[in-house]
């Protein structure tokens, strides 16, 4: 496929079983869940197709996330780089553990992969009727058996009637219904090469500033450097050199760095959709919950919100996804996973982005007793490994 298609026929009015709104990797995933079921799936992005290129993150894919892309024929193997170990560690201060994929007999504990080359794969397998780019969304209207929905598209507004309409439209601007926590910090990521090379080590530095990654991929690392924002617009204005040393200082002398590639910066904040239901409508990916990238959750969580949707609106829709028993099976069935999500990732970025000492000396021996107490340490591997919960 080379290009998004077309509305048909300009004045008719488009009917679909499920709309969805946002052609992101959580959305591609949830119409690719739906391909070989009876319902009719559309999909509408506002940007044009493969804007996704230009997206400079790299994502941590737990193995029950390749799993899972496995199974939908998507699992971009080559664009993959396997993680055998993360070190934990935190600057200026003791304790430290290492969780190796060996001790869980996984061939990995998980994969990195650029956020475009997971896209691109999505994208090739979608059908190009399918997918609509340069879309978006004007006005909204839902009643008790559909959802119409005015989109503006090549210049002219059309409507579209859905049994069900899915956001999955990315980080959400101001809405009522959605809570803010401002982390008061930005995440610069860049891809920057090692000495000596990495060994698909993966490197979790907590700093006052706030946590650094270093996560392996291809024969670099792909960066993900928080600081606080006055901070960041600084970094982002250094020469390669200069930024490197920054690096270099933040993380320690445990490794060096020998080059940088282009940079870009993220403002990091949590924000948590109340009701992920409504008439005729669900919120999924981002769009539902958006988390700090500290580890390495969000699309892991997205991509388990477009597969359960999917087994939910197929078990108990009966022909009509936009039924109640399917959005309140799918709303039930997510609950604990988003909540142990949200408080694991929400909790590590607040005991950790801070240079309190009492705070700093119960971090060290949290970090010693992640290291001598197994049982502490497996919980982390699991959530890294499978997210809340093993895939079959
Ligand atoms: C620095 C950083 C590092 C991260 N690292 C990781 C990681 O290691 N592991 C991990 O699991 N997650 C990570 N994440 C989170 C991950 O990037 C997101 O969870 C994931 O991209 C969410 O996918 P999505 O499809 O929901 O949204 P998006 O990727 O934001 O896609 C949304 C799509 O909707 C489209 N859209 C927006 N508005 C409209 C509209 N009105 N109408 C139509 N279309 C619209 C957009 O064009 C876009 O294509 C990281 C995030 C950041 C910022």
């Amino acid at each position: 496929m080379t290009d998004g298609s077309s509305l048909p026929t300009p004045h008719s009015e488009v009917i679909t079983d499920v709309l969805i709104v946002g052609g992101g990797p959580v959305g591609m995933t949830l119409a690719l869940a739906l391909a070989d079921s009876a319902l009719r799936v559309l999909l509408i992005d506002s940007r044009p197709y493969g804007a996704w290129a230009d997206d400079p993150r790299a994502l941590a894919l737990a193995h029950g996330s390749r799993q899972l892309l496995e199974r939908l024929n998507v699992w971009n193997a080559p664009a993959a780089t396997a993680i055998r170990e993360i070190h934990v560690s935190q600057r200026s201060g003791f304790g430290r553990t290492l969780i190796d994929a060996e001790d869980y007999g996984m061939p990995a504990l998980g994969y990195v992969m650029r956020y475009r080359d997971l896209a691109a794969v999505l994208a090739a397998r979608i059908k190009p009727e399918q997918l609509i780019t340069r879309c978006s969304i004007d006005k909204m209207e839902t009643g008790n058996d559909n959802a119409t929905v005015t989109v503006t598209h090549e210049g002219a507004a059309r409507r579209i009637t859905a049994k069900l309409v899915v956001h999955a439209e990315g980080t959400p601007g101001s809405d009522p219904d959605v809570k803010v926590h401002d982390y008061g910090q930005h995440a610069i990521v860049a891809e920057v090469r090692p000495t000596p090379a990495h060994k698909q080590r993966a490197w979790e530095r907590f700093t006052p500033d706030g946590p650094l990654a270093l996560l392996p991929l291809g024969a670099d690392y792909s960066l993900v450097f928080t600081v606080p924002p006055d901070k960041s617009a600084a970094l982002l204005k250094l020469s390669d050199e200069d930024f490197l040393a920054a690096l270099r200082e933040q993380f320690g002398k445990r490794l060096n760095f020998t080059a940088s590639g282009p940079r870009a910066s993220f403002p990091l904040a949590l924000r948590v959709r109340q009701q992920i239901t409504g008439q005729r409508q669900v919120w999924i990916g981002n769009c539902a919950q958006t988390l700090h990238p500290v580890s390495g959750q969000g699309f892991n969580l997205g991509l388990r919100d477009a597969w359960e949707l999917a087994t939910a609106l197929l078990d108990h829709g009966a022909g009509d996804p936009g039924v109640p028993t399917a959005l309140a099976a799918y709303a039930r069935g997510r609950r604990i996973d988003l909540r142990g999500s949200m408080a694991f990732t929400d909790s590590i970025v607040r005991l950790f982005s801070n240079d309190i000492p009492p705070l700093r000396f119960a971090r060290g021996l949290g970090l010693l007793a992640l290291d001598l107490y197994p049982p502490l340490r497996h919980f982390v591997a699991r959530r890294m490994i499978w997210g809340a919960r093993a895939w079959p």
